[in-house]
């Protein structure tokens, strides 16, 4: 979007003036989310007039979004053009709520990026109602809530993380087949269940959120085209282009653990055989490794330790678990030309074991290789990017648009 500033050669009608200012205000706040600076620096940044900045500054003081850090020059005083200007860390806080196939998680992201809150319900969510889980879900985000409260965060939304196919209009879960659950209305069924009083929420794939939370915390510079696979007992993948997530023309995109790697081999939860996530996704490595699937909480601690010790069969397992997710990262890269495979969910911890595999494996099958090669790393955020990404989803409408936020 392109909307000139204000001071150009361009007069606005009254609304575009409003159009104009709203536009500034998200400029001048993207200015101090980089990094604390002075009016006159986020003038310079951003080409904006001292006295736009001024007044926009004032505004966000006033919502509680920014705050003075004290002074810059010896002789300034607080208020002056002198005085670095921040990010309130307390002006703004996203909850975010992952609902997995092996538990439940929240936290709280405050507007600087920090985690203020962290709890998990570990335990198979398998065999569960849906009723049931987001009820759980929903005692997480009212815990969420008051514990906002009490570090007096100003929480503004609510993002919701699920394992499977989001219509994002209709705010339903399509299908999620690894939890057997077919068109849930989520975010209706754990706002009833909830003490109510919350912001707006909304709902999104776990793999999706776990590649715009890798982007937005800026882990790996440079790479704003990248494709990040979510392992888990399901496999996820989301697509960043040129810095923008690609969903896919009805939104359903990224299910690379249903790519089929194995024509004949076993069938899956979603009807058809030998997909990925059958040779690569956590319960195939935990049962390869001789680890028991069930009671999962302690299984991945356990593959941990096993591999550790080196223990073969576990080191065998996660090397050929690598082995058949090349296979499927490999058709990705070939289709679409990325240069940076981020390897997240329970895939960072076995980062160490399963890299060599994985690296072989797209090295192998892609045919730029040789020229452009192919970076395989671990994610930054680990198993905690989608829940984080949910949070900071959640806090997106406050950067992108701080004075319609604090209008509404
Ligand atoms: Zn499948």
């Amino acid at each position: 979007m392109s909307i000139a500033p204000t001071g150009s050669s361009r007069r606005p009608r009254p609304t575009d003036q409003a159009e104009v200012r709203r536009h500034n205000a998200a400029v001048v706040l993207e200015a101090l989310a980089a990094r604390p600076r002075s009016r006159a620096q986020v003038a310079a940044a951003t080409g904006l007039t001292r006295a736009t900045v001024g007044s926009i500054v004032e505004e966000l003081i006033a919502g509680g979004l920014v705050t003075e850090q004290g002074t810059r020059e010896p002789r300034g005083r607080v208020g002056r053009p002198g005085t670095d200007v921040a990010l309130d860390p307390a002006g703004g806080a996203g909850i975010g709520v992952e609902v997995n196939v092996d538990g439940l998680s929240a936290v709280v992201v405050d507007l600087v990026g920090e985690v203020r809150h962290r709890a998990s319900r570990p335990g198979d969510q398998r065999g569960r109602r849906a009723g049931e889980v987001l009820r759980s879900a929903a005692r997480l985000v009212d815990d969420a809530l008051a514990e906002s409260e009490r570090q007096g965060l100003r929480v503004r939304g609510i993002g919701v993380a699920v394992p499977g196919l989001v219509d994002l209009d209709a705010e339903v879960l399509r299908v999620a087949p690894n939890l057997g659950w077919q068109d849930v209305p989520v975010l209706e069924r754990m706002a009833k269940a909830g003490r109510g009083g919350w912001p707006p929420a909304t709902l999104d794939n776990e793999a999706n959120l776990a590649a715009l939370g890798e982007l937005w915390s800026g882990g790996h510079s440079g790479a704003d085209s990248f494709v990040l696979v979510n392992g888990d007992v399901g496999v996820g993948a989301g697509v960043v282009l040129d810095g923008r997530l690609h969903r896919g023309s009805r939104g359903f995109g990224g299910e690379l653990g249903h790519l089929t790697v194995a024509p004949d081999g076993p069938e899956c939860r979603c009807g058809a055989r030998g997909c990925l996530e059958q040779v690569a996704g956590l319960d195939w490595i935990l049962r390869s490794a001789g680890l028991e699937p069930r009671g999962r909480s302690d299984a991945v601690p356990a593959l941990l330790a096993a591999l550790d010790a080196g223990d073969e069969r576990a080191v065998r397992a996660v090397g050929d678990a690598g082995t058949s997710l090349g296979v499927g990262i490999a058709a990705l890269v070939n289709l679409f030309d990325i240069d940076t495979v981020l390897l997240g969910g329970i895939y960072a911890p076995l980062y160490p074991w399963l890299e060599k595999a994985v690296q072989a494996s797209v090295d192998r099958r892609v045919l730029s290789a040789a020229w452009a090669p192919i970076a395989v790393r671990p994610s930054r955020l680990g198993r905690d990017a989608a829940v984080v990404g949910a949070a900071q989803s959640a806090l997106r409408d406050v950067l992108a648009d701080p004075l319609g936020v604090l209008a509404g």
